[in-house]
């Protein structure tokens, strides 16, 4: 098996093939270690864009916020190479969205999913909200079962615990969605191919708690 430390490029279609869901789950967590503790992996660019020249073989796939708070890569000390990473406000789930995760993983060898939410996000606190406004309004229809769902439970309080807690649930929504919506990701996750997680990364402590874990 290899580590991520062994890298020293671009990770490369062996390593891709060998790899497990969960070994590819931890290397997510390792990332995120990485950055915590403000040590990131280097590796060399020269090495890493021979590797892209040739193909990418990404080990994991992230679903995320567009909020600037939250920058995909940096959270997961990830490089060229290393992750697809598709953005929405909210991280909802859409047909394009879908599409591209199945891709990502049926055709690209990719072996995780996460869906990671975060704090604060203005997504989820104008969902809650209830705002209508162009394009935001059918956006925010795909957070509102996550709105329901909290709010039958604590009201409609716009506390900052309310919302996280809104924010937690969004991801659940998502991730069963994957499943609802798409029949390649459910069969993948299913014959254990790959593995469908959750998290929140919190922006004020830099940190991401996993929800669900493989
Ligand atoms: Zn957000």
């Amino acid at each position: 098996m290899t580590t991520f430390s062994d890298l020293t490029g671009a990770v490369t279609k062996d390593i891709q093939t060998t790899l497990t869901a969960q070994e590819a789950f931890n290397w997510l967590v390792e990332g995120h270690d990485r950055f915590k503790s403000e040590s990131p992996r280097e590796r060399s660019r020269a090495d890493m864009l021979d590797g892209a020249a040739g193909g990418q073989f990404p080990y994991a796939a992230v679903l995320g916020c567009i909020d600037s708070r939250a920058p995909i890569e940096q959270i997961f000390d990830a490089q060229i190479g290393d992750l697809f990473v598709a953005r929405v406000a909210g991280n909802v789930v859409n047909p394009d969205v879908l599409g591209s995760l199945e891709y990502a993983c049926k055709y690209a060898g990719t072996k995780v999913i996460l869906i990671l939410g975060h704090t604060s996000c203005g997504a989820v606190g104008a969902a809650w909200g209830g705002v209508e406004d162009g394009n935001i309004t059918g956006l925010l229809a795909k957070i509102k079962p996550a709105v329901d769902t909290v709010q039958a439970k604590v009201g409609s309080d716009a506390t900052p615990d309310n919302l996280n807690a809104c924010v937690a649930e969004n991801v659940h929504v998502a991730c069963n969605a994957l499943r609802a919506q798409s029949d390649i990701l459910a069969g993948l996750e299913k014959d254990g191919t790959i593995v469908i997680a959750g998290g929140v990364y919190n922006v004020a402590k830099g940190e991401v708690e996993f929800l669900t874990k493989p």
